[in-house]
Formats: structure tokens, sequence, C-alpha cells
């Protein structure tokens, strides 16, 4: 069920889910029809209980998760009939001890996959395994349950709930609830006299604008909602708001607020009651209010830089309108390219279709550990092979002769005695995840993926953990640990990477005339060379050496290559040219391939030894890849076309964060042509198609 925002899609798939359990509960009250939900977040699956549990149906409704105890958990397992839960749960608590569940699994008709969008990179081949096991582990147990996906923003939702499930599905997308009109304003903030990195222009913040924003509708009478990215920025938001509005009215400060995730849940129905109300006129809050909470009757919607995906942009703006009244959605800019980009072209936004959720479902690097932990659910057999994709005997094989599988005449077996399900970790990525700890008190925060640690929680980084910054006081490589101290700062700090590329093997190609555009394997190495820190208006304060080994990662790229002669008399500087490209069209990749600029990067170079030509890597930052590089292949000519496009609509002059300098380049946006990476980009787009 793909229909938007408040359509009425949690009664499409509670009810039939509801009135099964009602209609075929047996003579002595036993259980014969379940239904388990899933949910990306624990928040969700609790609100979502909630409102279950408000219909009084009498269906026993349980939710199952890290809070619950083991009591609740044993209830949960012998009578409850609709059971809430997470992928993270399934796949360690619910399908490793399934036999022990086989009452539940056994009757289980109805399988609910909640903001299925959610599901995406890497984290969505886990779950698309996870789905496989559970699918398999229903099978023994008798049942052949129905999958019901919802999501107001996915595109093309057939084939992403296929890619996730693996059964053939049919996509409900007629939305027939009433609503008003909504006026979609793009919002560019000025350059301002600032001058960062190589004397770049500095655009005002985004912040600052929004504060003015939220100022005039609330003088208006306009009830807004501001999404901002951290904490800091909604509570700054929110005072820069109220001092502006206590100069035309101090009785209108006070109706304004921040808010953000972690509340408890009394205050946070007060802010949603007092918003519903209108006692509240203006709320920033942090994206963390996005899931699982139920703020609607809002006049307008603000969100300051885009939420990474038009699904989620939409998403946001979708808490705009009140019944049938007309609703206002703006957009404002930050500083970089895919922002820039956007208000330029509203096309891109407007009328365009949302993402398809991106992963790759055959994955080996993910797939591996799920076929262990499904051996270690029921020994792995040849017809299980079709369910974990084409490559699985070759995986299964592998498996066995690294010793993690036995063969036996009725399968393959995990055998080892630890549990085979620790193999995945379904949130991360890339060896031992780094956990964060606060330095203190010695609490654990929570951990981010191996493959990012280096970039994001390096020695004195700036880390935004759910809304609220962190200070690194120390990274310890070695231990995958990091431990972190909470600051005010308005500053930000990006790591700035090295990075070396060879080619393992092309696995298909393209010519566009005399250039050639290739999808394969990699083989990158990586450094973490020093870091930035910015002030909130832009401006570069200090880099700072960092000391940090370098990292291989196996993993697909794209990459484009121009022979010598197509360009022989180039009058633009090449390596400046083919660098400023390379930025630029990481920058904009994400809007193509739902991914986060982070995920991804790049080499260029006027002359690369595997390819003998000038040549643009852009490549998957996860290893074996999570489908990005893919998508930049297939939409190679529209992502490319739509970087031309960037930099010649960038009214700087030389360059800048909105258009071709990069917050991670290892070479100190040095050298960077504009002018050059317009006219070599029309040299490689001439035969495109
Ligand atoms: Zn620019
Ligand atoms: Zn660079």
């Amino acid at each position: 069920m793909a229909t938007g925002t408040s359509s009425g899609k949690s009664l499409g798939y509670v009810l039939p889910a509801l009135t099964a359990s009602l209609e075929e509960r047996g003579p002595r009250q036993e259980r014969r029809a379940a239904t388990l939900y899933l949910s990306p977040t624990k928040a969700l699956a609790h609100d979502q209980a909630e409102n279950l549990r408000a219909l009084g149906t009498g269906v026993r409704i349980s939710t199952h998760d890290g809070d619950s105890t083991p009591e609740e958990r044993e209830w949960t397992r012998d009578h409850a009939e609709y059971i809430l839960t997470n992928p993270d749960m399934l796949h360690r608590s619910l399908l490793p001890t399934h036999e022990r569940w086989s009452g539940f699994f056994g009757s289980l008709r109805y399988v609910v996959i909640d903001e299925c969008h959610h599901y995406r990179g890497v984290f969505g081949a886990h779950v698309a395994a996870i789905i496989r096991r559970l699918r398999r582990v229903c099978a023994l147990h008798g049942s052949a349950p129905t999958f019901i996906l919802a999501s107001a923003t996915v595109a093309e939702p057939a084939l992403s709930a296929h890619r996730l499930t693996g059964v053939d599905v049919s996509a409900v997308t007629n939305d027939a609830s009433p609503r008003g009109r909504l006026a979609v304003a793009l919002w560019e903030p000025p350059l301002t006299e600032l001058t960062g990195e190589h004397g770049a222009p500095v655009r005002r913040s985004s912040a600052s604008e929004v504060a003015d924003l939220l100022t005039d509708l609330v003088i208006d009478g306009v009830r807004t909602l501001a999404f901002v990215r951290s904490r800091q920025g909604a509570e700054r938001i929110a005072l820069a708001t109220r001092r502006l509005l206590g100069e035309v009215d101090p009785s209108l400060a006070e109706r304004v607020a921040a808010y953000r995730g972690g509340y408890l849940p009394e205050d946070r129905r007060a802010l949603e009651s007092s918003l519903r109300s209108g006692a509240l006129l203006g709320l920033a809050a942090t994206n963390a209010l996005e899931l699982g909470i139920d703020i609607a009757g809002l006049d307008a919607v603000i969100v300051a830089g885009f939420p990474g995906t038009r699904a989620a942009l939409w998403q946001q703006f979708g808490r705009a309108g009140r019944g049938t009244a007309e609703a206002l959605g703006i957009f404002v800019a930050r500083d970089d390219p895919l922002d820039t980009y956007l208000v330029h072209h509203p096309e891109a936004l407007i009328g365009a279709p949302v993402e398809a959720a991106v992963f790759d479902p055959d994955n080996p690097y993910v797939v591996s550990p799920h076929l262990c932990a499904a051996a270690a659910e029921a020994p792995l057999t040849e017809s299980d092979f079709t369910l974990f994709g084409p490559q699985t005997r070759q995986l299964v094989e592998e498996l066995e002769h690294g010793g993690w599988l036995r063969r036996r005449p009725r399968g393959w077996f995990w055998t080892d005695r630890s549990r085979a399900s620790d193999l995945a970790d379904i949130r991360s990525t890339g060896g031992a995840p780094v956990r964060l700890i606060e330095a203190h008190t010695g609490r654990v925060l929570g951990s981010v993926d191996a493959s990012a640690a280096h970039t994001t929680v390096h020695q004195g980084a700036l880390y935004l953990h759910q809304g609220d910054t962190f200070y690194v006081d120390e990274f310890d490589a070695d231990e995958s640990v990091a431990f972190l101290t909470p600051t005010d700062s308005d500053n930000s700090t990006s790591a700035r990477e090295l990075v070396d590329i060879s080619i393992v093997g092309e696995q298909s190609h393209a010519m566009w005339g005399p250039a050639r555009l290739s999808l394969g394997q990699v083989e990158v190495t990586h450094q973490v060379v020093s870091y930035l820190t910015k002030s909130r208006t832009g401006e570069v304060i200090a880099e700072q050496r960092l000391d940090l080994p370098p990292r291989h990662l196996r993993t697909k790229a794209v990459w484009w290559t121009l022979p010598e002669e197509v360009i022989d008399g180039f009058a633009f500087d090449l390596p400046g040219s083919v660098h400023a490209a390379e930025h630029a069209s990481i920058g904009l990749l994400p809007l193509f391939a739902t991914c986060d600029r982070w995920d991804i990067g790049g080499v260029s170079t006027a002359l690369h030894p595997d390819t003998g030509q000038l040549t643009v890597f852009v490549y998957d930052g996860h290893p074996g890849g999570a489908g990005f590089a893919e998508r930049g292949y297939s939409a190679a000519a529209s992502w490319l076309q739509a970087t031309r496009a960037l930099i010649a609509d960038c009214e700087c002059t030389e360059g800048c964060p909105s258009c071709i300098q990069s917050p991670k380049c290892g070479n100190g946006n040095s050298p960077l042509d504009k002018s050059g990476a317009i006219a070599l980009l029309d040299l490689l787009l001439l035969h495109a198609v």
C-alpha cells in the first residue's frame, strides 16, 4: 500500500489481520490466526500497539523488543495474536528460537511491514535476507503468510516490495483520502560577504533563514512545524524565532517551542495537543519526530535541508494540511550541491516519482551470514537455494570450505557453539561496529559502522547522535570504541580522506561515442588524513591533521573514461576539471541512488594506470556494495546531466560548497576548475544515451 500520509493505510492492514484473529479463534480461545507487525523503530511499534488496543477488539496484542521482560516474552510467545516487533528482534530472537515459537509461526496469517521505504542500502539487504529466513521458518511450521507492506512514499512499490520479500505482490496506490492543495516553495539562502576555503563565498545559514520564515508565519497565525537536523539547531531556531517575535508582539514569543525525540510520552502528548488546539503556533523539531508521532492539522511545514530522499521530503510536507484546507511546504536549501540543485530544478522534486528503495539483495557480504543463521535454524538443502538468490550455491560452498558450515547427507549444518545470528550485524557493515561511550558516565550511546567510524568519530570530531552533539575525546580503532562528551558547540567537522582505487574487474559497460561508462568491482584504499572544523555560518575555523591507518575496501564502482584524442587541446586545467566534475557528481548521486553523500566516495585522475585514460570513479562505501554504484550506472545519463546543470547554475564564479567544493576532499579542494568541469562534462555527454 503506497498512499499518502494519513490516508488510512493502517486501517488497510490492521482490519484484515484483526478480523482474521477474531473470526478464527477456536472454541477454547486458542490462537488460530496470528499477525506479525514489523516496524523500523521500537517507538513506532509501541505507538501502533496503543492505537490497536484503543480499538477495543479483544485481540491479544503484544510488543516484543529489547524492553520486554522475560514474563512478557513468555506471554507473547504463548498467547499473543498480534505481535509488534522489529527486524532486529526477528533476526536475533524469534527466528533462532523458532521451535519454541512454533505455535505462533504455525498460525501466522499476515506479516505487516510498515514504513517499508526505510529498508534500503545495506540495511535493506539484511532485512530482505531476514524476510527470506522468516518465509522458510513459516514453511517449516506449516504456514505461508500474506505480506502487507505499507509506505506513504515509495516509488515502484511493487518492485521494491518484491525485492524485499521475494514474493509476487500487487500494488495499491489509489489514494482517495480528502486533501487540500499544497503550495510548495523552494528557498535558497543568499550568498553572504563571508568567505570560506580558497575565498569561496558562503551562503547564509539555513537555520537563520528558517527562523525568519517561522517568525513571519507565526505573526500571520499560521501553524507551522520546522524540521531541523539537530536538537541544537531546533533549539537555536526556536530561540531566535522567540527573540524576533518578542520585538513584534511579546505574547507571540511564548507560542513557539522546540521539540526533539526522546521525550516522555506525556510530554509528547501535551505538545501534540497544544499544537492541535492552536495554543502553540510554531514548533522547531528534529527529524526524530518523523516516526511514530501524531502531529497533523498544521498549516505549514518548513524543511531545513534535503532529508535524503524525495520520499522523506513529501512525508514531512505531508504533515501540513487540515482536512481539505490549503497548506504550505517550504524547503530551505543548505550550502551543498544536492540542495542547490534541487532549488534550481523544481522538476526534480515536483512531479518526479519518489525513489525506489535501493538495495542489493544479492550482496554476498550480507547474504553469507544469513545463510549461516538459516542453517542454524534448520539445515540448508538444495531446495533453499532459489529462496536466497542466484549465487546461493556458490556462497554455501564457500562457507563449507571456510569451515563455517558442515555438509552432511541431510544438508548443510551450522555446528559451531556460537550463535550464527551474531555473524550478521544488520544495522552495520564492514567489521565490528564502533561502540560510542559517553566518557564521564560510561553510558553506551550506541554504535557506528566500522566503515563510517574513521570519517565520523575520529578524535576531535563533532558527532550528531539522535539530535544531540558530542565531541569525540578519543577514538581507539583497535578496540573499536570511541569516547564522547556532550557539547553545545554550533560547529561541525568533516574528515578529509585520501583515496586510491584499482579495478578488479569490469562487470558491464556502455559506449557513449568515444567515452566509456563502466560498472565493476574495485579495490579501494582510503585513509583519513585530517579534518576541518566549520562554524555555524560555514566558515572554516581550523584544519587538523589525523594519524589513522589506511583501510582497504572491496566494493563496486561506476566509472567513466575519455580517450586522449577527445581531450587533446582541452582549453582548461585538466586535473582541476576532472576533480571538480567528480566532486559535483558525488554530491548529486544521492538524488538518483537514495544514499547518503557519506555512503559513497570518488577518485578522479587525468590518467589512471588501469584504464590508461582520464577516469572518474564513484564507489560504494560498503563492502560488496549496497547497490548505489549500480544505480549510478543505470541512471548515468540523467545523473551526469544533472551534475553539469548544477555546476553551470551555481551563481559563484570559481566554485563553492554549493557546487564543486567537497567537505571530504583529501586534497583540500585543490585543484578545482569550475568552467573546465562544465566543458569536460559536455565532452562526455555529447553521445550520452
Ligand atoms: Zn558554486
Ligand atoms: Zn577532492
